[in-house]
């Protein structure tokens, strides 16, 4: 999501033509972004403002741009008295997609989102993933990806790439999944995964859901909200630092595992092991089985029974809001983030954790008299590390408009 160029390196046995194309493809990223952060359509003149670009130079680059269905026009509009009409300019819809995939505790899924934002393909399939069989888990997930990306080629649209978010401490470098304590699954190897259809051309890489999920936030946010800490409440606790609009990820992009804080060093025991974590008393599957609900059950049945008053429910939501604000007093305390996010299940149970979150913070960080900490529900919708997944793919044009271009 970094909105940053990439500048090619300018050798000297590189030639004119290299260094105008290099010119051209950062011009390109320009242009594009500044369609695609924009609030609203945007013409060639507000383009060539906006950037520093001459008028022609604009015209020709978003010429390239509709040519290669990046970008639409809309009708002309008359915006004053003088001079030609200006046409609208935005993000083309249901020509590309990006393609979010996600494997997580009790469901997995594959999303395919637009350029304008618009959901072309949801498939979300309900499974119980505790001590799984990344195999077996991992062919399901490729076969319900090949249909989907079936069906949009189908319709004329061209899925761009595919990124997959599982929960988890995700090694890039090794191309392996190094640990996802609540999937049973250890040191799994990705390589393979990317070598089948149809992710061997769709560039498939993979990254921590919690990540992701916060990119979808910060996407439905309209990138306004630049800094926060997405949390992401699934059968594991999931979190993401978002600061001036970029993930901070640590060494080596493993931090924010804010469900294996320690909540009481002699709490219950965690799927990692270690006693006391976060997610003992605030996962899904804890807070499930601790109002005598299904864990594999929808997390409505348990809103459904706090709405009802039940005292089980209630005294869940009470233990889970409590150990939520602990952790999050020790967050807060830490980082000086300013605006807390509860994403997945949270979303929906947000009624009945604020108090407990809220008091625990009011009484456990040190600023909390002199600052406006601010705790709301997410806004992304559910499964959003799937839809953060599409919109990076999506957002990677900005960094290389020219993979789209007519060769
Ligand atoms: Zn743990």
């Amino acid at each position: 999501m970094s909105t940053s160029q990439q500048h090619a390196r300018r050798g000297p046995s590189r030639g004119t033509a290299a260094r105008q194309a290099s010119l051209r493809e950062h011009n390109l990223s320009l242009v594009l972004g500044h369609v695609l952060d924009a609030d609203g359509p945007v013409s060639r003149a507000d383009l060539a403002a906006a950037t520093g670009l001459t008028r022609a130079t604009v015209s020709a680059l978003v010429d390239l741009l509709v040519e290669s269905r990046v970008l639409a026009e809309g009708d002309p509009v008359q915006t004053g008295s003088a001079g030609r009409p200006a046409v609208p300019l935005t993000p083309a819809r249901g020509t590309l997609a990006g393609l979010g995939l996600e494997v997580n505790v009790d469901y997995l899924g594959v999303r395919a989102v637009d350029l304008a934002g618009d959901v072309l393909e949801s498939v979300v399939v309900p499974g119980d993933h505790h001590a799984s069989d990344p195999a077996v888990v991992l062919a399901d997930l490729t076969a319900h990806a090949e249909a989907v990306v079936g069906r949009l080629e189908a319709r004329g649209i061209d899925v761009i790439g595919a990124i997959l978010a599982l929960p988890g401490l995700v090694d890039p470098s090794a191309d392996r999944l190094r640990l996802a304590p609540n999937l049973g699954w250890a040191d799994v190897d990705l390589s393979a995964l990317r070598e089948v259809a149809p992710f061997d051309r769709l560039g498939l890489t993979v990254t921590n859901e919690a990540n992701l999920a916060a990119v979808a936030e910060w996407r439905a946010r309209s990138r306004h909200l630049q800094s926060f800490l997405y949390v992401s409440g699934e059968v594991g606790i999931g979190g993401a630092l978002l600061h001036d609009n970029a993930v901070f990820g640590g060494v080596r992009g493993w931090s924010g595992e804010l469900g294996h804080t320690t909540v009481e060093p002699d709490g219950p025991e965690c799927a990692c092991g270690a006693r006391g974590c976060l997610e003992a008393y605030a996962g899904k599957d804890a807070l499930m089985v601790a109002a005598g609900l299904d864990r594999l059950g929808p997390v409505a049945d348990l809103r459904a029974r706090a709405d009802d008053g039940d005292t089980a429910a209630l005294a869940a939501l009470a233990r889970a809001g409590w150990a939520l604000g602990v952790a999050l007093a020790n967050f807060v305390n830490l980082t000086d983030v300013a605006h807390v996010v509860l994403g997945g299940v949270y979303g929906p149970l947000e009624p009945y954790l604020r108090a407990h979150v809220t008091a625990e913070l009011d009484a456990r960080v040190l600023t909390a008299p002199r600052s406006d900490l601010v705790v709301e529900p997410s806004v992304a919708g559910d499964e959003a590390a799937m839809t953060g997944g599409a919109v990076e793919v999506l957002r990677g044009l900005i960094a290389n408009p020219s993979s789209r271009l007519p060769s």
